[in-house]
């Protein structure tokens, strides 16, 4: 199976400009050049705050940065017209589009409507505190797209929750009277159905026939390669199971989906495979968190253990790997960034090994200048090492605590370490060949001995990329 190399090509706080896809076709070629074979890019649609919105807070799954909505045309990354430029750059360059698809939740609804529902604790979504009447932001009429593309519109019979009653002006959980919390979710809070803003409720046949028709419009529209679906334990798992072979059968057998399905739980996320029928990949959250450990614990961390209890590791063709996100960056919902001097070591365990199709952070290429933070150094050099090297069979050397290595048959010689300097013997190429670090991290040549090994040095809490030297 291809092992392909996502970039996640964006990061939170992306200046509000609407100039991303603008300059993601300009950075295609180098992009390919890079090694990326799939480029994730943000969500499309208007967000209720419309050129401020990342994209996940939902107004309109039809406005791709067409409509006057919002306060204004474009979304944060540009206009529709943009966006299918950026797309057409991609594809020229031989990338494919993995597109963002948020469908858990909508924002900003038009009006607000007089409902009956029920208030639930905030941490346990199990116990109903009380029944009342509340004003909620439930109804959905696109004025200003005039029912172009779907005339479809959402009112409270299509939500299950909100967490706003306009009536007191008052926060909470409240499920409206005539639905039930989707059963097949995270068990977080008891139920973890609601997440935020209007939530939608997947056991509507109107809601799954208009999100079956916005599915195929937003194909035909843009012609995308693949999906990355938000927030899918939020989610009635079936609903994936069943959406995702209706966009398949219209599309192709093998249309790639990978969730975001944030746990660091091995055992949920293997449930989730088991209960979604593996109609997707999954981010492997349980990698992200070891990584995070590591980092923390510094020598204290047993590398040889560095993928128990992954997805990487036991289910290998369903992981999608990853060091950071626009989540875990710092001052972000699920903040928890991987400390600095572990990024390219982490990096090195997804880029450089034979398992699970490893997706690279925009802000650790590209640097988050809102918080100071510069692109990691190793980065560009390893993604070119791989390209060239990371192929063929795989050689572990975890025989060590502190110092790991493995070799890649395509020419390779990966050494990691997490105390002090150190080495790996490891058996590589053809004697008296000559090796060098591809990210300069150690200077002078590694030649290969006699006997067909050679000893790949590493500096203390370092990683170091042996290459063939020409
Ligand atoms: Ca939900």
């Amino acid at each position: 199976m291809e092992q392909r190399n996502l970039l996640q090509s964006f990061e939170w706080y992306l200046p509000n400009d609407a100039g991303h896809w603008r300059r993601t076709a300009e950075a295609a070629a180098y992009l390919a050049e890079l090694g990326f074979t799939d480029i994730w890019l943000p969500p499309a649609y208007k967000g209720n705050s419309g050129i401020d919105d990342v994209g996940y807070g939902v107004y309109d799954l039809y406005d791709l940065g067409e409509f006057d909505q919002k306060g204004s045309v474009p979304t944060k990354y540009g206009t529709k017209q943009e966006y299918l430029d950026a797309i057409e750059a991609l594809h020229c360059n031989g990338l494919r589009i993995i597109a963002d698809i948020v469908l858990n939740h909508r924002m900003g609804a038009d009006y607000a409507e007089l409902v009956k529902a029920a208030k639930y604790a905030p941490h346990d979504r199990l116990r109903k505190l009380k029944q009342k009447k509340i004003k909620a932001w439930t109804g959905f009429r696109f004025p200003e797209r005039r029912k172009r593309y779907s005339a479809f519109k959402w009112d409270h019979r299509h939500f299950t929750a909100v967490d706003w009653n306009a009536l007191t002006e008052r926060n909470a959980v409240y499920k409206l009277m005539g639905h039930n919390w989707a059963q097949k979710v995270d068990r977080e809070y008891g139920n973890y159905d609601y997440l935020m803003g209007a939530d939608v409720d997947f056991s509507n046949p109107e809601v799954r026939k208009e999100l079956e028709r916005w599915g195929k419009w937003y194909l035909e529209t843009t012609g995308v390669d693949g999906l990355r679906l938000d927030a899918v334990k939020h989610i009635d798992s079936y609903f994936f199971v069943w959406w995702l072979k209706v966009l398949r059968k219209y599309r192709k057998e093998d249309f790639f989906a990978v969730g975001e399905y944030w746990n660091s739980d091995l055992g949920i996320l293997l449930e989730y495979l088991e209960r979604s029928h593996r109609v997707m990949k999954l981010f492997d959250v349980a990698l992200h968190f070891r990584f995070v450990e590591a980092a923390r614990e510094g020598a204290a961390f047993d590398l040889r253990r560095i993928f128990d209890n992954t997805l990487m590791q036991r289910e290998p063709e369903f992981a999608v790997t990853f060091v950071d996100n626009h989540d875990t960056q710092p001052g972000q919902a699920l903040e928890s960034f991987v400390g600095g001097w572990f990024k390219p070591l982490a990096y090195a365990l997804t880029l450089l090994r034979q398992q699970g199709d490893p997706c690279v952070f925009y802000g650790d290429l590209f640097g988050i200048p809102h918080d100071g933070i510069a692109p990691v150094r190793e980065l560009e050099p390893m993604l070119r090492a791989r390209k060239q090297y990371a192929h063929g069979g795989q050689t572990d050397y975890f025989d060590f605590p502190n110092v790991i290595g493995w070799t890649r048959e395509g020419g390779m010689a990966v050494v990691l370490s997490n105390g002090g300097d150190g080495w790996k013997t490891m058996k590589l190429g053809m004697p008296g060949q000559v090796f060098v670090d591809a990210l300069g991290n150690c200077d002078g040549d590694v030649v290969i001995r006699e006997d067909g090994c050679a000893d790949f040095p590493v500096n203390g809490g370092s990683v170091s990329v042996w290459v063939p030297k020409f």
